[in-house]
């Protein structure tokens, strides 16, 4: 097709098909934000802790110029070497995470991974292998698509790293992780989540998610990983929860099964498709969760 065939169909796409903003709906000229989107985006640019990309007070760096840790990653220190947020979730940026993982949007990702891919400052490179958090295949197959997966697919195509999406399993469904006590939320994890060895054993591992609250699930991973063999792992998710903030996190829980819907129209991306057969339900675990 030419060049002025192609600005035709744009042209005809665009009136049938306008374009809105990433979080809203204001049209756009340009896929992205509309301008009071962008001007409200909570991205997370200044101090930040360096093991969960909370935003600190301060410079940035301790004296000494090493990394800095919030009071909650320094009381509970996290089994991963470093984490990274590209946003806070509140705002427009809780809009993105809710139409990412509810509103048949995969296509956000686009954009939500290369924020992630600058928030990520360097502990991405070609040598790095990039793996989602997995939703269990009964949660799957109802959502269709894995919205982790999504993002940590753009994570590695920025960094022109490995994307590997079967890295990690789940083995059984957890109930909501949220509230619950430390002990309980491990307890609950433990053996949940499975690592392949044959793909992650000697390998740097970029671990990724769209939201962090506690961090439960993705320190789960992070242990399955390294019982795995995995040489390193660091921590990438789109918004992280500030608890303390006053912030309703039912919402966007990265731990919720509970959260699916169904009034859902087929997404252009699927990784399963609706007329699939649902995979085989398991014991009893799922039917509680
Ligand atoms: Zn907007
Ligand atoms: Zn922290």
């Amino acid at each position: 097709m030419t060049g002025a065939g192609v600005k035709a169909l744009r042209a005809v796409a665009d009136a049938v098909w306008p374009r809105t903003c990433m979080t809203c709906e204001a049209r756009v000229e340009e896929e992205g934000l509309c301008p009071a989107c962008w001007r409200d985006m909570p991205f997370l640019r200044a101090a930040r802790c360096d093991g969960c990309g909370l935003p600190l007070p301060g410079p940035g760096d301790e004296p000494d110029g090493g990394p800095i840790r919030c009071d909650g990653c320094l009381a509970e220190p996290r089994p991963w070497a470093a984490g990274r947020a590209a946003l806070a979730y509140a705002g427009p940026a809780r809009a993105l995470v809710l139409r990412l993982k509810h509103g048949d949007r995969p296509d956000l990702a686009v954009g939500a991974g290369l924020w992630m891919h600058r928030a990520a400052r360097g502990a991405v490179d070609a040598d790095t292998l990039v793996v989602p958090v997995p939703l269990h295949p009964w949660r799957l197959w109802r959502r269709r698509y894995n919205q982790a997966a999504l993002l940590a697919r753009e994570l590695a195509r920025h960094a022109d790293a490995a994307f590997a999406p079967q890295a990690l399993r789940r083995v059984r469904r957890t109930p909501t992780l949220d509230r619950r006590p430390r002990a309980e939320r491990m307890a609950l994890l433990d053996r949940a989540i499975a690592a392949d060895p044959a793909q992650v054993a000697g390998q740097a591992v970029a671990l990724v998610d769209d939201v962090m609250t506690t961090g439960a699930t993705l320190a789960a991973c992070t242990e399955a990983l390294a019982g795995a063999g995995a040489a390193r792992v660091t921590v990438h998710v789109l918004a992280r929860v500030e608890r303390d903030a006053g912030i309703v996190i039912s919402e966007a829980m990265e731990e919720s099964p509970d959260e699916d819907r169904d009034d859902l129209h087929p997404a252009p991306l699927r990784v399963l498709h609706r007329s699939d057969p649902p995979p085989p339900p398991e014991g009893r675990d799922d039917r509680r969760a």
